[in-house]
């Protein structure tokens, strides 16, 4: 059997938007799971429109997503001389005219003409379209440049394409496109057109729904993973799992059972996967990635903390890391303010009691650990008749400066005896 080679072939005129990148994913997924090629090729031949500044942004999508390309990037841009050899070639076959050509040349050429282009399409059937329907293809222009169908059959049949997968807004150029694969006599590759991506509206996907980039995305705090997981089930389902992860993806996937309909693109869902694999990621990695958002938020966490430890705190508590490295800020930052208003409501009387008692029993303790500091608690609770919160969250208080964080035991072995005293005295001294 000869080998399954796949492309995504972008144009560079903007970033990897989402659509783009489920189209890559697809296609990048078969050739995996077929142990195939993917390859990479830019359609950059619109030189007014394509910037390197956009292939950059590409190749940067792709990478961060894990979509790595067998053979590419190609440039279109490269391949004039090829497409000129093309024109030649199908002039010399006289399956393309030079359109200065006489009424009555053309009506001889277009009686040669195949009645029907139809095919097969992996995702939506058959798709049959009459030659009426369609005009007297232009691979040419008049400047010598090659038009967009002819480029793209030309790179394809070269580059041995066998299935192109591609969003169905070309469904309209694939008759075209194989009736120049039959004028060339070169095989036509199988295609499957994927429904695109629409807003909660069920309007196409666009900026007013929300972030299209893919690094936006990043740059908002969201996994890769996440990213992958989400786009896939944009179309593709496989029973009722929703957490799918690459590797289990190469073997579930298929082109077969991508669905018909248009995707609905859900922030809440995206939102879901990217909680879920956040709490369950690796630490070490998470605090790697982590260190741009805090770095944006000026937070240096070389001083303090051990940052994996912090993390391991907030993985529960974070759905982005954008929410984690909110978190993160109260560890590193032992300068925060206690209002007025909250030391009143926080640290009355009976609570300065509790955390001042706290203060000597942490002197006292040997360890540190997450049940030693629960039996510490527990200890003070019994001995002064108090309930746990009653002690938690004045503590919680004076070492978050809020109201909310992570299990205050966690914070306490995280900040450690020295800082977590310092901090109780400064807000008893507030
Ligand atoms: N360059 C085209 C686009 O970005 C894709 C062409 C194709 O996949 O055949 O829409």
């Amino acid at each position: 059997m000869s080998e399954v080679r796949l492309r995504f072939a972008p144009s560079p005129t903007g970033y990897l938007h989402v659509g783009g990148a489920r189209t890559a994913l697809f296609n990048w997924l078969l050739a995996r799971k077929k142990g195939g090629k993917f390859i990479l090729r830019i359609e950059d031949t619109d030189v007014a429109r394509s910037t390197q500044e956009s292939v950059d942004a590409i190749l940067e999508g792709m990478t961060w997503l894990g979509l790595d390309w067998d053979e590419g990037p190609f440039y279109q841009s490269d391949n004039f001389p090829l497409y000129r050899e093309y024109v030649e070639k199908m002039l010399t076959a006289g399956t393309a005219y030079k359109c200065y050509c006489s009424p009555a040349e053309l009506e001889k050429k277009r009686e040669l003409a195949i009645s029907e282009a139809a095919f097969d399409d992996l995702i939506k059937g058959r798709i049959s379209f009459q030659n009426e329907e369609l005009d007297d293809l232009i691979i040419q222009r008049t400047d010598g440049t090659p038009t967009y169908n002819f480029t793209v059959v030309v790179d394809d049949a070269s580059m041995r394409i066998t299935t192109v997968i591609r969003g169905d807004d070309h469904v309209n150029n694939t008759p075209r496109q194989i009736l120049l694969y039959e004028a060339l006599g070169c095989p036509v590759p199988k295609f499957a057109h994927v429904p695109m991506i629409l807003g909660e509206d069920k309007s196409r996907l666009s900026k007013r729904h929300g972030a299209t980039s893919v690094m936006a995305y990043r740059d908002m705090g969201f996994l890769p993973e996440a990213m992958v997981n989400y786009l896939v089930r944009l179309g593709w389902s496989y029973g009722d799992e929703e957490i799918f992860t690459l590797e289990d993806l190469i073997t579930k996937f298929s082109i077969e059972s991508v669905g018909r309909s248009a995707g609905v693109f859900n922030p809440d869902k995206l939102l879901w996967l990217n909680a879920h694999y956040i709490k369950t990621g690796d630490p070490k990695r998470l605090a790697e990635l982590l260190k741009p958002f805090l770095q944006e938020r000026g937070v240096d966490w070389t001083v303090g903390p051990d940052l994996v430890a912090v993390v391991r705190t907030l993985l529960d508590r974070s759905r982005t890391m954008l929410e984690m490295a909110d978190g993160t800020i109260f560890y590193y930052a032992s300068d925060f303010d206690y209002e007025e208003k909250s030391l009143a409501k926080f640290l009355t009387p009976a609570a300065r009691e509790l955390c001042a008692e706290l203060v000597e029993r942490l002197k006292q303790s040997e360890d540190l650990g997450h049940d030693s500091i629960a039996a510490l608690f527990d200890g003070l609770c019994a001995d002064k008749g108090v309930k746990m919160k009653d002690v938690a969250q004045p503590a919680r208080y004076a070492l978050t400066g809020g109201s909310a964080s992570p299990g205050i035991y966690d914070v306490i072995g995280v900040l450690g005896r020295d800082e977590t005293i310092r901090r109780i005295r400064r807000a008893l001294a507030a």
